[in-house]
This record gives structure tokens, sequence and C-alpha cells, in this order.
């Protein structure tokens, strides 16, 4: 996907602060972070959306969870909250599914 950002950064065509890869996953800091801990983690496959997605990827949906899992404990963030927006109304900006891991604050439930 040519026009996408984030496959972009895969193609590290766009600069990004990365942490972690595998042949089929990357994670980057968030340009943007929320809070002092502010990871996304996707797959390199171009995945729109959960909405989008299908039985096919049920390995790589495992993986980002895991993968998110892994980054905490290797950052010693033992609270964390873990968010997949789906859909403009739920605050998705980008369009290649992905896993934000948000950690060194508090965080209020239900969120706002
Ligand atoms: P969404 O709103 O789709 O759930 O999350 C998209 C996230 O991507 C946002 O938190 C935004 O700050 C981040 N983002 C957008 N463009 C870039 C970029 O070029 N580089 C990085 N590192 N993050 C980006
Ligand atoms: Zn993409």
């Amino acid at each position: 996907m040519e026009d996408c950002i984030f496959c972009r950064i895969i193609k590290n065509e766009i600069p990004s602060q990365k942490v972690h890869e595998t042949p089929t996953i990357v994670a980057f800091r968030d340009i943007h972070p929320v809070s002092p801990t502010h990871i996304l983690i996707l797959p390199k496959k171009h995945i729109p959306s959960v909405s989008e997605s299908s039985a096919v990827d049920q390995s790589l949906l495992g993986e980002l969870i895991l993968t998110a899992k892994a980054l905490a404990s290797e950052n010693g963030l033992e609270d964390y909250r873990l968010v997949i927006n789906n859909g403009e109304g739920a605050g998705q900006t980008v369009f290649h599914l992905h896993v934000h891991l948000l950690s060194g604050r508090f965080f209020s439930w239900p969120p706002g």
C-alpha cells in the first residue's frame, strides 16, 4: 500500500524509532505519545483494521498481543493498557491495524 504511512515506515521510507522487528511484526514509538511509554505494534501485512481482518490472520493477531506483552516485560512495565481503535468513530486515524502499548501513567476507566 503505497499511500499507507505505516507501510512506508515498515519499508524505512519514513524514519521511525523502531524498538522491535521480526519477519511479520514491527514496533516503533508513537510520534505523539499520550503516555511516557507509547509504542505501536503492527503486522507488516497491510490489514486496514480489525474489522477487515479474518481467520487467516489469527496467528498474526495473536503475535501482536504477545509482542506487546514481551515489550512491556522488557521495559519493566507491570501496568499497561493495550488499545486498538477500530474505525474513525473509535479514534482510528491510520488505517493499518496496530496495537497501542501505553504505560507510565494512570489510566482511568471507563475511557473518555
Ligand atoms: P490511531 O489513531 O489510528 O489508533 O493511531 C495512530 C497513531 O499513529 C497515533 O497515535 C499517531 O500519533 C501515530 N502516528 C501517525 N503518524 C505517525 C508517524 O509518521 N510516525 C509515528 N511514529 N507515529 C505516527
Ligand atoms: Zn499499511
